[in-house]
């Protein structure tokens, strides 16, 4: 019987194929990193190597998750930020190659449904979920389901402005939250205060040693979140807000600052008790995402 799922995250610089049972358990990956100047073929012709490597886990359907806005309904997507590829029916190309049901979103998105179905928002109706990678967005989990906003890119809370004249952000904004707590900003400051390049991990390794740059950075990284949750909280009178993605897995590191810059710019008086989780799914939620879109919309056959 056909009962896995076949998840496809498919990253700004990096893929990954899961096969996951009904219980988003990942039995197995197929890992693969983007030349230079990819395009949607070298990603379909990634995939479907994948898929030939994963096949044998008997798949009934298949979830995608891309960067950047995706149309749930008829599975195309949109636009990436990252390699500008844009306006691609993905879903069906997936589709067509597997023989699978495919169903498509934006990887933010699926990151909230991992939580809800596997993780620490299993009996929460209303939650924001904050990818920290290396960009920063926000899936919006409200009244028990996902909240895609008018033009589907509802929960951008990586360009709440956090500090006014602040560093400049991709999207041509200044101050930006991403560009100061995103694991790409992590890196770019630390290398401008001490002239080395290293990943935001390799950051938060050095943090929890001893450097006293790199643990200023992460607090401070941590103080800009709270900051940009607060002001979510205080629009949606939501008690919950969910870290995850790579840059998250620093969680013990941003969580004190980020509490503390919640508390105090939230109304607390309208917000008892708010809590900022880590998530369980982490690193590999927008995976377990993929299997959590399917089952929201796919049965097994
Ligand atoms: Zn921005």
């Amino acid at each position: 019987m056909n009962k896995n799922i076949f998840c496809v995250d498919i990253g700004g610089s990096k893929l990954i194929c899961g096969a996951l049972n009904q219980d988003g358990k990942i039995l197995d990956t197929f890992r693969a990193e983007y030349p230079k100047n990819y395009t949607v073929d070298t990603v379909t012709t990634l995939i479907l190597e994948g898929y030939r490597k994963l096949k044998q886990y008997n798949f009934y359907a298949c979830g995608v998750a891309v960067p950047g806005l995706c149309d749930f309904a008829s599975g195309r997507w949109l636009y990436s930020p990252f390699s500008g590829l844009g306006d691609i029916p993905i879903a069906q190309l997936i589709g067509h190659m597997t023989k699978l049901p495919t169903f498509a979103d934006n990887d933010v998105n699926v990151s909230a449904l991992a939580e809800r179905r596997f993780g620490v928002c299993k009996a929460i109706d209303d939650f924001l979920w904050i990818t920290v990678s290396n960009g920063i967005g926000g899936g919006l989990y409200l009244n028990g389901k996902l909240y895609r906003g008018k033009s589907l890119s509802a929960g951008e809370i990586g360009h709440f402005v956090v500090e006014e004249g602040g560093r400049k952000c991709g999207c041509g904004n200044y101050g930006c939250l991403e560009a100061h707590a995103s694991g790409a900003s992590i890196t770019e400051i630390y290398y401008e205060k001490t002239g080395l390049d290293i990943s935001a991990k390799e950051i938060a390794d050095l943090a929890r040693n001893g450097d006293k740059t790199a643990l200023e950075i992460w607090q401070s990284a941590g103080s800009y979140i709270g900051k940009a949750a607060a002001y979510a909280v205080n629009l949606l009178n939501i008690d919950t807000v969910v870290l995850g993605g790579g840059a998250a897995e620093a969680f013990d590191l941003l969580a004190t600052t980020a509490t503390e810059n919640l508390n105090k710019n939230l109304f607390s008086k309208a917000n008892p008790n708010v809590k900022i989780l880590h998530s369980a799914p982490g690193r590999y939620a927008a995976l377990m995402g993929c299997a959590a879109l399917v089952l929201e919309n796919k049965k097994e056959n």
